[in-house]
């Protein structure tokens, strides 16, 4: 499956800390294959004390791109060259780009999660939404949202780091579209019917059964629920709002697109739909 190492031979590569149930090597090898690029991409485990000195090593080496995870995501910042606008707003990289001197940081986490909605015909515009958590993902969530959903609601079990992220999303989108609520006043969100971000580690592999939310009427007011975990492929939170009618997604296909579009950056080629589907199906397979 995977072609010759050779002379020419580029690599590509994840810094985290753990890296070894990684799923990308899954997405940009098989991309390097089906694009016909010469390219490996291997996972890094890197200690914290070492990370100055791994992106230094990497730009040494001539590694053509990097992605980022857990937990360097916001602490890789001070060794980049430059950081692209998006990600200094989300203030994450998931993304290391050659640049002059090193790498660029970008984070696109975020443009995989709305390339993920429009492949599963989901539409943000407009929509009001409510976003379940307030980490670092649940901030980026309500960064992108801001520009494009109607009213974003955020709900956390410590309410002063959802308060914190719906002053900041309103400060530079200039009006108040986020509203920071404590998880346990849901009841009192406007009727009306939403589109639901899961954007907590609750329900996620090995704890299947956990839910932040078991209530059905809390499910009653979702006609779309997205999930940001992938494992297992059906949480329970999407069973919930299947139960009551609505629609849910699980957090595979941002997965997907995330690795899609930093292989983008990286080689300067547009993957197609197809391309995507057919990873898609290797990556189901791999969970
Ligand atoms: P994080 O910064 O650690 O935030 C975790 C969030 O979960 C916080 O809001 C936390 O609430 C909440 N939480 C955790 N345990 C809880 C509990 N027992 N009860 C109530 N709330 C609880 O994590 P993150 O980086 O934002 O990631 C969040 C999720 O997104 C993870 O499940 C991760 O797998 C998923 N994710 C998916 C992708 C993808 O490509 N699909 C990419 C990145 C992340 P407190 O603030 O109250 O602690």
């Amino acid at each position: 499956m995977i072609m010759t190492v050779n002379g020419q031979t580029k690599t590509c590569g994840l810094i985290g800390n753990p890296v070894e149930h990684t799923l990308s090597p899954v997405i940009h090898n098989m991309l390097a294959e089906i694009t016909g690029r010469n390219l490996v991409y291997v996972p890094f485990r890197v200690e914290g004390e070492n990370l100055a000195d791994a992106v230094k090593g990497a730009a040494a080496l001539g590694i053509q791109g990097l992605n980022v995870t857990v937990p360097y995501k916001e602490r890789i910042i001070p060794f980049l060259e430059g950081v692209d606008a998006l990600a200094q707003r989300i203030g994450a990289v998931n993304t290391l780009v050659q640049a002059p001197g090193g790498y660029k940081g970008y984070n696109t986490d975020m443009p995989g999660l709305y390339r993920a909605m429009l492949s599963d015909g989901v539409s943000v515009d407009g929509e009001d939404v409510i976003i379940l958590g307030a980490g670092g993902v649940a901030r980026a969530v309500a960064v992108m949202l801001s520009e494009k959903a109607g009213r974003i609601f955020i709900l956390n079990r410590t309410e002063q780091k959802a308060d914190a992220i719906a002053e900041e999303v309103n400060g530079y989108a200039g009006r108040q579209a986020v509203k920071a609520m404590p998880l346990s006043s849901w009841k009192d969100l406007p009727d009306g019917k939403y589109l639901a971000v899961q954007a907590t580690s609750v329900g996620m592999h090995p704890c299947i059964d956990d839910v932040l939310i078991a209530d059905a009427d809390f499910y009653k007011r979702i006609h779309t629920g997205y999930d940001l975990i992938y494992n297992p492929f059906e949480t329970r939170f999407m069973k919930l709002v299947q139960k009551e009618g609505g629609q849910a997604f699980n957090g595979l296909k941002m997965l997907l697109y995330q690795g899609i579009i930093a292989y983008e950056l990286w080689n300067g080629l547009s993957v197609s739909e197809k391309q995507a589907d057919r990873i898609y199906e290797r990556l189901k397979e791999s969970l």
